[in-house]
């Protein structure tokens, strides 16, 4: 579901638990309907014809957490590079290199500057919206959110990485999350130790294509339409909610370093993990206080 692999641990009486489980399976799927339409008739393909759309539960959730977001970054979080993803393949089987023709037309186009607050989507404005770097963590939160409501006192949602604890988890109290390595994937380059949170990660080495030497990955500045390379491999954020993890760690990961860090720290409650080109991991001044912990590999 969502581009991924979702994986639910639930402490609750067994047959509470796969009942919920599969309650929150299905919001996923909606969730992922809404994000990711197939259907024409959606709002999204309506917005992306300049048609206009009332946007509305869902959507407007996440749109509103991608807003927010982007704001704050500037724009280095874009949720309207719909066409600038679409003409990379990215999402789709055959990623490759682009005409630069094509790439400056689509940019021109997007910019999250034209999302008007509280008017998403006034006909005849035409946006092309792309929500694959923060749709998987609202489907985690909407997950989890299920689950809570179904009763179930603790567990964990994890769609490939993005993921959310909620509740105590029984006898150890704390989750251990692992933090890939982007040189090596099948490698940690640390563990998060984390209560209740949600934890995000962006990276170059998540999707990707190569053509020639050179590796082409799925995470787009906004600003040349082309592959960020800020110096920074691989992006983890903490924050209370996955929505918010999420955008942000993709955010950070365009931003760089030092922007990066600046974000987050001025962000309340968002704490990070930061890996540099060179593998110098830098973190934010809140971990290692309250309830998280990092400890290298
Ligand atoms: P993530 O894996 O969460 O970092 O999100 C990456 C995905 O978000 C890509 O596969 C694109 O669908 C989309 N995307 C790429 N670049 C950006 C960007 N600068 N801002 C927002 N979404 C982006
Ligand atoms: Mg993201």
């Amino acid at each position: 579901m969502m581009g991924t692999l979702v994986d639910v641990v639930l402490y609750a009486d067994s047959g509470a638990a796969s009942k919920a489980a599969g309650q929150a399976f299905e919001r996923i799927l909606h969730v992922e309907a809404v994000a990711h339409p197939s259907d024409e008739g959606s709002p999204l393909f309506a917005v992306r014809q300049g048609k206009g759309a009332k946007v509305e539960g869902d959507l407007a959730r996440i749109l509103e957490a991608a807003m927010e977001v982007s704001r704050a970054s500037s724009g280095a979080f874009d949720p309207t590079l719909g066409e600038v993803v679409y003409l990379w393949g990215f999402g789709r089987d055959d990623p490759h290199l682009p005409d630069p023709e094509e790439v400056k037309r689509a940019l021109d186009n997007a910019g999250y500057d034209r999302v008007a607050t509280g008017q998403c989507c006034p006909e005849g404005q035409a946006l092309w919206f792309d929500l694959g770097g923060v749709a998987k963590g609202y489907a985690v939160d909407d997950a989890v959110r299920v689950l809570e409501e179904a009763g179930v006192k603790a567990g964990i949602v994890n769609a490939g990485g993005d993921l959310r604890s909620f509740g105590v988890r029984p006898r150890r109290g704390y989750w251990k999350i692992g933090v890939q390595d982007p040189d090596n994937p099948q490698e940690l380059a640390g563990v998060l130790e984390i209560k209740e949170a949600a934890v995000a990660t962006s990276g170059d080495y998540q999707r990707y294509f190569k053509a020639g030497d050179i590796r082409y990955h799925h995470i787009l500045d906004p600003a040349t339409g082309y592959p960020a390379h800020s110096g920074l491999r691989g992006t983890t954020v903490i924050a209370p909610d996955c929505a918010t993890a999420d955008a942000l760690a993709t955010a950070v990961f365009v931003m760089g370093p030092e922007k990066g860090l600046a974000l987050l720290e001025g962000w309340e409650d968002a704490e990070g993990v930061l890996i540099a080109d060179d593998g110098t991991i830098r973190t934010t001044s809140g971990i290692g206080k309250g309830g998280i912990k990092f400890e290298k590999r």
